[in-house]
């Protein structure tokens, strides 16, 4: 078996997720025979540095051999069990472990099976409490604009990212769009933190407009990261907590790509002191593994449901593989690997290896920011410095940077205009310095003419 091969029989039957197929015509598609920690190898020998964790849900490398052992030991004994009348002790421990190292009022935990199936359950839980409490009035929920939160049809219509929601519009149900407090959109002298600060004055208009039909307001924590890795000041989340409160309002928080370390807190929600009411957790939660993913809640929500059958209170929503035995044992291979080693310390000193390692990019006049929060660093391309103008996206910048990393053995995959580094924890320094050299090169090239 060799690449070509393997392609040709590819396109004869597959349909790639977030992909026109139709450019695989000039596009070379890339088959993967086999991965070992930050490397992926092609069945031509080619190797390539995972320089985005294989969407964002890689922490520890790939092929770790802690994690395998603990799935192959699981797999002897148990794979999957009924979660409806049945338990098992892996999803009991797995729930335990969460309670006990996400914030104060997260208290229980529903698992699932993806990002996009526990983003569609806090929003029905959310809806179904107000419910339950005597208050079906709420039925609406808040996003903030540019956010993402899913691709299936509850989870895409509170999203906002025009490419993915656009053509299924007719589809969805309406949220109230608040503006973001994305740092790139600051007026100049402003600073993130002030931005931040009006940012929430138009949420507390929301809120003392139409307060009492909301459910729920749902962010993603910190970093925008579907919507162009577009980042924000954690004193925004501080404040929306307090205004939640103050209103009687959910907060949702999707931790989803950024949970378990990826901006330098265990939870993003950590460096704002908060805690939501509702958290989303997936990706990173099996470090690549398995698909699982889990929404804490307060007791408080699950007294609300806690009802005699007959009042139809409860909350009778199920995916088959809920708490799949496997993927909470590998939750807990990559919890015990938090616990071993202090990856946050770690993960400081290899995140300003990256930001040391893109300081020449910053007097580039084709590049407009450089953010970073912890393990996530972006690098916004644009036409002109000076007014922060975007390349129009039909030039397809970024997909020039991707097929240069190719050829060099990088897997970056920009979105949109932005070049970003989001890298298992395990990097070291030369692969830093690859990863960096390349991107760089990339993007002289993309921006060249
Ligand atoms: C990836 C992602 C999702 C969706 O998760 P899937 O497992 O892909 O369904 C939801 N929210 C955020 C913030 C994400 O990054």
């Amino acid at each position: 078996m060799n690449n070509q091969q393997l392609v040709q029989r590819d396109l004869q039957v597959m349909w790639h997720p977030c992909t026109q197929m139709k450019d695989h015509e000039w596009l070379p598609l890339v088959p993967i025979r086999s991965g070992k920690g930050v490397w992926l190898e092609d069945y031509d020998g080619k190797r390539y540095l995972d320089a985005i964790s294989s969407w964002w849900v890689n922490l520890f490398g790939h092929a770790h051999p802690a994690i395998n052992r603990a799935l192959a030991e699981q797999a002897e004994q148990l794979e999957h069990v009924i979660m409806a009348g049945f338990t098992h002790e892996p999803a009991v421990r797995l729930a335990e472990r969460l309670v006990a190292i996400t914030p104060d009022r997260l208290q229980r935990v529903f698992f699932a099976e993806n990002g996009s199936s526990a983003v569609e359950i806090a929003l029905k839980m959310s809806f179904h409490y107000w419910l339950n409490r005597g208050q079906p009035k709420r039925q609406r929920f808040v996003s903030l604009a540019n956010s993402y939160h899913g691709e299936t049809l509850g989870a895409l219509a509170v999203g906002d990212v025009a490419l993915y929601k656009e053509t299924y519009g007719p589809l969805l149900l309406e949220p109230i769009i608040a503006p973001a407090p994305d740092a790139y959109l600051t007026e100049t002298g402003e600073s993130a933190e002030a931005f931040a600060e009006r940012r929430l004055e138009d949420m507390r208009r929301i809120f003392t407009q139409q307060g009492d039909e909301i459910c729920a307001v749902i962010v993603e924590p910190l970093v925008q990261c579907a919507g162009y890795m577009r980042m924000y000041h954690p004193a925004y989340l501080t404040g929306l907590r307090r205004l939640c409160d103050e209103f009687d309002i959910h907060l949702i928080a999707d931790e989803i790509a950024v949970g378990f370390g990826r901006t330098g807190s265990l939870f993003a929600c950590e460096q704002a002191g908060i805690s939501p009411d509702f958290m989303c957790l997936s990706k990173g939660l099996t470090a690549g593994y398995l698909p699982l993913s889990a929404v804490l809640m307060p007791d408080s929500v699950y007294q609300a449901f806690y009802h005699d059958y007959a009042s139809l209170k409860g909350f009778l929503h199920s995916h088959s593989y809920t708490g799949y035995a496997l993927g909470c044992t590998a939750a807990h291979a990559t919890l015990d690997l938090f616990e071993q080693s202090d990856v946050l310390a770690r993960n400081r000193q290899t995140a300003a290896r990256m930001r040391s390692a893109v300081e020449a990019l910053h007097d580039h006049p084709q590049v407009g920011d450089i953010r970073q929060h912890g393990m996530i660093l972006a690098i916004e391309m644009v036409k002109d410095k000076a007014s922060k103008t975007a390349y129009d996206w039909r030039e397809r910048r970024g997909m020039r940077v991707y097929q240069h990393g190719l050829e060099r053995g990088v897997l970056l995959r920009p979105l949109g205009n932005v070049v970003y580094f989001m890298p298992p924890y395990v990097i070291n320094e030369e692969e830093i310095a690859l990863m960096a050299d390349t991107a760089i090169a990339g993007i002289e090239a993309a921006t060249a003419a």
